[in-house]
């Protein structure tokens, strides 16, 4: 099986490839603009990896679309800060030139497997959000935040349409706020701007306060990314066709935390750490108005639990990985790849 892979060296493409190169009949191609969380796969025989850019070197791809079986278009920004500084880069990024590699997928009747996202359920008031019968709800024009969300449904709605048109061989996938290793660099210079685990130990190592945007009562499903591939991967080997032409929300209910609550368990578990503990015991942890974390752009959800009543039937897949352990494995990584010298 030749797997496609746009985004390759991502927080889900590199556990990917870590994953799939494990099995024999797996060749995988990717193309990504870095590939600094690959490193040790690229000499791999069975990894074929590109340096390049999606909306520029449009050749190549176009090339291995067609010559590969399964195609992953994983590029996107998905980092809220983002929605609310530069909306028009998060429309013309994952929606427009995503665009295009689905109509490829079309064109050259290809598997295609999309990353959707848990946002495109927006403020719904649902305790459980289910992909077949949740109705999305979405802020006013001026709140930006939503251009992810939207940007992301109508590319739902149109690979769905492909699918009854064209017969486009599909499935959507809709990660619920995957953690791990890899998810974003902890010193990178983009302050105050990392998705909200990684802001958390960054503001650890930098001696800086936690921030509770708006108390931190908000609620999210964190799910292990082990968990996550596991599920990815059952998709990709799509037994006896169970994952096509369907819609899977990948969480992991069990894990629904509020932020505050993330904090909590974060700092203890910092303190079991000889190089955290000092600064983990120090911090302070501090609450913030949205408004002047992200600015008017902004809004939030309170609550966001998938139901997985449709991986568990389609793909027999269930999460294993607690929050705890999730995190003291993101930590461990952390702390055997940080240039102590910064921190
Ligand atoms: N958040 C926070 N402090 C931070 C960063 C994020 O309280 O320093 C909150 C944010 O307002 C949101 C939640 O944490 O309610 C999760 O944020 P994240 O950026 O991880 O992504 P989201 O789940 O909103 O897509």
């Amino acid at each position: 099986m030749k797997v496609l892979i746009l985004g390759v060296n991502g927080f889900i493409g590199s556990a990917l490839v870590e994953n799939l190169l494990k099995k024999e009949h797996v060749s995988i191609y990717g193309m990504d603009m870095d590939h600094d969380k690959i490193k040790e796969f690229l000499s791999h025989p069975r990894m074929n990896f590109v340096e390049g850019d999606i909306t520029i070197n449009k050749e190549w791809i176009h090339y291995h679309i067609k010559k590969c079986d399964v195609i992953l278009p994983l590029v996107a920004i998905a980092t809220p800060s983002v929605y609310v500084s530069d909306p028009l880069r998060v429309f013309e990024l994952d929606f427009e030139a995503n665009l295009e590699l689905v109509r490829q997928c079309v064109q050259h009747k290809k598997r295609l497997i999309f990353p959707s996202t848990s946002e495109v359920y927006g403020m719904s008031s649902e305790s459980e959000f289910k992909e077949e019968s949740t109705n999305f709800v979405l802020g006013p024009i001026s709140k930006q935040r939503w251009i992810y969300s939207c940007s992301k449904q109508l590319l739902d709605r149109v690979i769905y349409a492909y699918g009854v048109q064209h017969d486009l061989q599909y499935s959507i996938f809709r990660p619920f706020n995957w953690i791990g290793p890899k998810l974003d660099h902890i010193l990178t210079p983009k302050e105050g701007s990392s998705r909200v685990l990684t802001q958390f130990i960054s503001d650890v190592l930098k001696h800086q306060k936690i921030k509770l945007v708006d108390g931190g009562e908000q609620k999210r499903s964190f799910t292990d990314i082990d968990d996550g591939i596991d599920a990815l991967v059952r998709i990709i080997e799509n037994k006896d066709g169970c994952a096509t032409r369907r819609i899977f929300n990948i969480g992991n209910p069990n894990n629904n935390y509020s932020i505050k609550e993330l904090a909590t368990v974060l700092l203890d578990t910092l303190k079991n750490y000889p190089f955290f503990k000092d600064k983990a015991d120090k911090t302070i942890i501090e609450i913030v108005k949205s408004h002047d974390h992200y600015g008017q752009f902004y809004q939030d959800i309170q609550n966001r639990t998938p139901s997985i009543e449709q991986a568990q039937t389609y793909l027999g897949w269930s999460p294993k990985i607690g929050l705890k352990e999730s995190l003291i494995k993101t930590l461990d990584y952390h702390l055997s790849h940080l240039d102590h010298s910064l921190a």
